[in-house]
């Protein structure tokens, strides 16, 4: 089945302290729709300038995603620009250009309207819920969000959320959401505000995914080389989105959701390995494939002798 995917196309500039790069392929919705293609058909939504490249087109449709729904407009792309510290961790926006995005009011073509399966990547609630009014009852629905809506836009994030099936967020903002310190608590309690299912990333400590009654957490892929941490979390939404929409017939179950967390990981682990989507551009399902075993062999606490 195939993915919706809707979010930020971005031209990123980002330092590390040893390197720095711009006009970068950036943005939420390019990240997540990347990875996701590697498990099943995606149908872009977005908005670019007409400084973006057309030779990322070129490369979306080589991994046989849609761009029927993303809108090239007279201006500027959307940019971003961040810094990080000697930890890879803690980062600092430098600045945020919306330009174009800034009257953005996507419009989905009629081909996408009737698609199972929706990634409702990082963009503003208002924005995710208008892009679900205009679908035919999806399947299901996976929401990213990020601390700034939870700041800014806490209504209309309180209204998209009973219409989410998965929400994923990373842990310091399901303890800003909830107002608590403890990451199962929060997880139950956002569970209370809508999603059925909920996936808290923890960056290099893995991730907590919260059910009915069911509970799963994971470790991350022990890396020994990260260059840029942009777009991790973006990357395994996609991961875990293109899994579920593509190579399980549509039946989510708390079994389908665990292994979805691990190739969300495992996408998200070989994305840091390099600046922007550089490392996505030429992996192959093969070392995807490879990567998930290993997981497995080292998530093992009681190994076959
Ligand atoms: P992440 O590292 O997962 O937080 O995602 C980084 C990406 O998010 C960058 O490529 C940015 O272009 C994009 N981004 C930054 N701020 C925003 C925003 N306010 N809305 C949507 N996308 C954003």
């Amino acid at each position: 089945m195939s993915l919706l995917v809707v979010g930020s196309i971005a031209l990123d500039t980002v330092k590390t302290p040893v390197e720095e790069h711009g006009d970068l392929l950036g943005g939420s919705a390019s990240y997540a729709a990347t990875a996701a293609s590697y498990f099943s058909p995606v149908k872009l939504v977005g908005i670019v300038g007409s400084d973006f490249p057309q030779s990322e087109f070129e490369f979306w449709k080589s991994r046989k995603i849609d761009t029927a729904g993303v809108k090239r407009v007279g201006g500027k792309t959307f940019r971003w620009s961040g810094e990080y510290a000697w930890d890879l961790n803690t980062r600092e926006t430098r600045s945020v250009a919306l330009n174009v995005f800034e009257n953005f009011q996507p419009v989905l073509p009629e081909s996408y309207r009737q698609t199972d399966f929706v990634l409702l990547a990082n963009i503003a609630p208002s924005l995710q819920t208008h892009v679900l009014e205009q679908m035919e009852r999806p399947r299901f629905v996976v929401a990213d969000t990020m601390d700034l809506w939870i700041q800014s836009a806490r209504d209309d994030l309180e209204t998209l959320l009973p219409k989410v099936d998965l929400l994923i967020l990373n842990d310091s903002e399901a303890r800003e959401i909830t107002e608590k310190t403890s990451l199962i608590r929060a997880g139950r309690a956002i569970r209370r505000m809508g999603p059925r299912y909920v996936a808290i990333k923890k960056g290099e400590h893995g991730a907590l995914l919260f059910g009915d009654d069911e509970f799963f957490s994971s470790g991350a892929y022990p890396l020994e080389d990260i260059h840029d941490p942009t777009g991790a979390g973006d990357t395994f939404a996609g991961g875990m989105a293109g899994y579920l929409a593509g190579t399980i017939g549509g039946k989510v179950t708390f079994t389908n959701l665990r292994k979805a967390i691990i190739y969300g990981s495992v996408l998200a682990s070989f994305c840091v390995e390099a600046f922007s989507l550089e490392r996505l551009r030429n992996l192959t399902m093969d070392e995807i494939n490879q990567r998930y075993e290993a997981f497995k062999l080292m998530s093992q606490f009681e190994p076959a002798e």
